[in-house]
């Protein structure tokens, strides 16, 4: 077990130095005329788009004037823009395919077919299936320490890591919400939304690794964990929505954030006498392999399916096994408190 660990976590940080393919679909000068002629006439051969009825000025032509306020114009050629590239993706994959060559991204995606206008509607099941999990675990967990365990007498629990679980709780099931709408809608907004919460979650969820399994519950030296990697991970989320979405520079700050809360679990649970240290074993091994998923992506099976959707689709049996360690550690911590006070 320990082996094979070291080999996953290894290979997770080789792929730190291996280049990431930048989208190639999109950069082809028949796709980017297509496009542009799109934008221009609304149309992709026999296809028209309701969404790009401009007048010559850019004003919307159709709708009451009150809807035609920027916003709403700033929504259409948003609409516009997503429906040109999109036809024009799959004309242009449907043309590649006669000439036998394998899919390629468009602006950092596989080409998947939408769904009642949904993008990928599996990640979007998969994202609502995790979020669901998410709130599952967070409400027993929540449900044992304020009814199920016996409390202080001034009504704190005994655990220590009541907040921290709580915030980590709220944290990821926004994520997850940002997750499904970015998948149903790929605009520069939710993508925006989306990876600044997994950014926020992904961070805290060091922080958490590291106090709990340094066992560290003294206030004054959780701020000192905590300060530098919060300003980290602050100044990482306003770079990417105010200066640049640097997909790779993300990548890489994910990754590292993410093997090191791996390695500190896998050190812990290794020294540990954490009765449910087992868990927390299939935990790290599984999100090591998960993440495996995510960084060697591979073109949709049929359309639907891609490394992403497969990663989203690991995180829910991950994210069950993780809250019921997290439940075991609160028995755990809680039942060793009381015994120390009798
Ligand atoms: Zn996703």
């Amino acid at each position: 077990m320990d082996q094979l660990h070291w080999i996953l976590l290894f290979s997770a940080l080789l792929c730190l130095v291996r280049p990431l393919d930048a989208s190639s679909g999109d950069a082809d000068p028949i796709y980017k005329a297509c496009v542009d002629q799109c934008e221009k006439t609304g149309c992709v051969g026999e296809n028209c788009f309701q969404h790009c009825k401009f007048s010559s000025d850019g004003k919307s032509i159709d709708g009451p004037w009150y809807l035609q306020e920027p916003l709403y114009l700033r929504w259409k050629q948003w609409d516009c823009r997503s429906d040109c590239r999109y036809n024009c993706m799959l004309a242009r994959e449907e043309e590649r395919e006669q000439l036998g060559h394998k899919p390629v991204k468009y602006h950092g995606k596989w080409p998947f077919w939408r769904v009642y206008g949904i993008q990928e509607p599996v990640a979007v099941a998969l994202s609502a299936l995790n979020l669901a999990t998410q709130f599952h675990g967070w409400l027993s967990f929540f449900i044992l320490l304020h009814y199920k365990l016996p409390l202080r007498p001034d009504k704190k629990t005994y655990y220590e890591y009541t907040g921290l679980w709580h915030i980590y709780g709220i944290l990821s099931m926004n994520s997850w919400f940002w997750s499904a709408v970015f998948h149903s809608r790929d605009v520069e907004l939710t993508e925006k939304l989306d990876y600044s919460s997994a950014v926020a979650l992904l961070g805290f969820s060091l922080i958490v690794a590291i106090l709990r399994a340094f066992n560290v519950r003294d206030e004054a030296a959780r701020v000192m964990v905590a300060a530098p990697l919060l300003a980290f991970v602050t100044t990482h989320i306003l770079y990417l929505n105010f200066y640049q979405l640097d997909y790779g520079l993300n990548m890489k700050v994910c990754v590292i954030m993410g093997v090191i809360q791996l390695l500190v679990w896998a050190i812990w649970a290794g020294v540990t006498r954490h009765p449910s240290r087992w868990k927390l074993w299939l935990v790290v091994v599984g999100g090591g392999l998960a993440m495996l998923l995510e960084i060697y992506d591979f073109p949709p099976f049929r359309g639907f399916v891609d490394a992403h959707a497969l990663w989203h689709a690991t995180t829910i049996p991950l994210s069950y096994f993780w809250w019921s360690f997290i439940r075991d550690d609160v028995e755990f911590r809680t039942s060793s408190l009381l015994k120390k006070i009798k």
